[in-house]
């Protein structure tokens, strides 16, 4: 899937929509989710143009790799749930239920995040 520029994300990272930020350094933004699934639910973005996370993998540089992954654990401090602990979750592609055509991890704690998955 080739990237869609004028994705949501996009234009947040462009400032042309708000988001309530909680981390922003030179490779990547996080910010509050719209539409929270627990008590915290942040969305951490590569400011790069990647749609999934097998796109970031195969194209981001190894500093934007890198920069990202602590980033990731860094806000999961800061939001203070790593002791209590916190669910990952990055979705890839119309089996995976991606909404929204920029790489992103949600970081999903504050309260017990649930199952995994539900059962089929
Ligand atoms: P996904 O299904 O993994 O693509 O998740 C996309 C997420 O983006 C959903 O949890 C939405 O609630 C969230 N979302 C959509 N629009 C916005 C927005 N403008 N600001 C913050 N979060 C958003």
């Amino acid at each position: 899937m080739s990237y869609d520029p004028n994705n949501i994300f996009a234009r947040i990272l462009r400032g042309e929509i708000p988001c309530k930020k909680v981390f922003e350094n030179e490779q990547v933004l996080a910010f509050h989710d719209i539409a929270p699934k627990r008590p915290v639910h942040v969305l951490v973005i590569p400011k790069g143009a990647y749609v999934s996370h097998d796109d970031f993998a195969a194209k981001a540089t190894e500093a934007e790799i890198a920069a990202f992954t602590r980033a990731v654990g860094q806000i999961a401090r800061d939001l203070g749930v790593a002791e209590s602990g916190y669910r990952l979750i990055a979705n890839a592609g119309v089996n995976g239920g991606q909404e929204v055509p920029h790489y992103h991890v949600h970081i999903l704690g504050g309260a017990n995040v649930g199952p995994m998955v539900s059962a089929k």
